[in-house]
């Protein structure tokens, strides 16, 4: 993509009322806008940024054989009444709304509806449709959608906003032991994804509260100063405790030791959860198992939030010039930097160089702006595509190209007859 047809621009100063180092820099790049506070509109940059993001956990999601769809916002509250989770004291981030007209013409159901703040109500009512019997087990259904939660606390950018596109996967099991089985596969397939977007060495598989259903639940936290958690790290074993559940008695139980243990700010980037027959039980039919008694599925569910594993992507990589994106979720992996200065064979050199990227597939943001030298370079270290290609009289007349690395800031010359098969490495 051409630069100078980018309808965004960098800006110097983030906006005086942003306080999120993650949305500060977003903004001044040019990757999202602020519409109020707590919500976030993705600009072509930050838009391109979240779908790579999306299309990793995607990958994932379907390589331990999950199938994608997509449900609704508007979510029915008698569904929500029959799991007591409709009444605002019970769960207080919901949005509900009125709809104009009573839902059925008979009005037999309520006006009120709601805005999804999770799934588990809906979709195990749906699948109920879709498991008449043992033998339909197991499934395992996910979406990428939006949520809606009315957040108290609204200070930490895309990390935590009150409308946000969630990955929700739902799993249906026969037993405890085929959930088990998923719930461990989910696990690896979530280390993979937080390892392909560069949080890898920084992310931890967390014991944390689990509720009513089992003893414990999975967070996936990403050690980060402007996290919200506070996690214990057991560096040798790579696993942490999350401060909220960290007694003797959890230690003990998790064979863990104190004196072993690390503390450290986090954020919350993922969480997989046990939820034994708590929702089939009510919206699920019953099934008849093997032995032929009555049996209700097993279930669990695993969110990841796209937008805040973004914003943890710049909390944590980026450095004083501006972000650093890693090359799977980097906008486009390519910044084509030319310094042509009105030259004209160093413009047709920088055209030149953009066509035969293309035409090998690899996607460059092509900086053919007619502005100074340094803007061009600080512009490009702020938007933090990886690799920068610098094309200028100096490296025209050398018959090379400068190729700079975002995060080290190494450069070296590669002659033209072989950037290609530089790039493609
Ligand atoms: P938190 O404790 O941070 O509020 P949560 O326990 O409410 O998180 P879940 O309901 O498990 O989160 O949601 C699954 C995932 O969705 C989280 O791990 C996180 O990545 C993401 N997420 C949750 N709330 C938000 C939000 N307000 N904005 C952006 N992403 C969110
Ligand atoms: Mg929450």
């Amino acid at each position: 993509m051409r630069q100078s047809t980018l309808f965004t621009k960098t800006r110097r100063e983030a906006p005086k009322d942003e306080v999120a180092k993650n949305a500060q820099l977003l903004i001044r790049a040019g990757y999202i806008h602020k519409e109020m506070a707590g919500v976030y509109d993705f600009l072509p940059l930050g838009l391109r940024t979240l779908n790579k993001i999306i299309g990793v956990i995607r990958e994932e999601m379907n390589a331990i054989g999950g199938q994608e769809i997509l449900m609704s916002s508007l979510q029915r509250k008698e569904l929500w009444e029959t799991t007591d989770r409709w009444d605002d004291s019970k769960i207080d981030n919901w949005f509900k709304v009125d709809l104009k007209h009573d839902s059925e013409p008979d009005g037999s159901r309520s006006k009120e509806v709601g805005l999804a703040f999770t799934h588990e109500e809906p979709i195990t009512n749906m699948m109920e449709q879709f498991i008449p019997s043992y033998k339909d087990l197991p499934k395992y259904v996910y979406q990428f959608q939006t949520k809606f939660r009315n957040e108290k606390r609204a200070k930490s950018g895309i990390m935590r906003t009150r409308e946000f596109i969630m990955k929700d996967m739902y799993s249906f099991s026969r037993d405890e032991e085929q959930f088990r089985e998923f719930y461990e596969q989910c696990a690896k397939a979530y280390q993979k994804i937080f390892s392909r977007v560069g949080l890898g060495d920084k992310t931890f598989r967390t014991f944390a509260s689990g509720g009513v259903f089992s003893k414990f639940s999975d967070e996936f936290q990403t050690v980060c100063d402007a996290g919200e958690d506070t996690i214990y790290i057991d560096r040798k074993k790579n696993i942490a405790v999350n401060k909220e559940v960290c007694t003797d008695e959890v230690l003990a139980d998790l064979g863990l030791s104190r004196k072993d243990l690390e503390e450290a700010k986090a954020i919350e980037v993922g969480n997989i959860f046990p939820l034994s027959t708590r929702f089939s039980k009510t919206l699920l039919n019953r099934f008849k198992d093997e032995a032929g008694s009555e049996a209700n599925p097993y279930m669990g569910s695993y969110g990841i939030g796209p937008a805040r594993l973004m914003g943890t992507i710049v909390e944590v990589l980026s450095d004083d010039k501006g972000i650093v994106w890693p090359r799977e979720v980097a906008p486009f992996p390519v910044h084509l930097v030319s310094i042509a200065h009105g030259n004209k064979d160093i413009e047709a050199e920088a055209d030149h160089l953009y066509d035969s990227l293309k035409e090998n597939g690899i996607e460059a943001l092509y900086d053919d702006r007619d502005v100074r030298a340094g803007e061009k370079f600080a512009d490009a270290d702020l938007i933090g595509i990886p690799t920068h290609i610098v094309i200028s009289e100096k490296t025209v007349a050398g018959g090379a190209f400068e190729v700079v690395d975002r995060a080290t800031g190494t450069a070296s010359m590669i002659p033209e007859s072989s950037i290609i098969q530089h790039l493609k490495k």
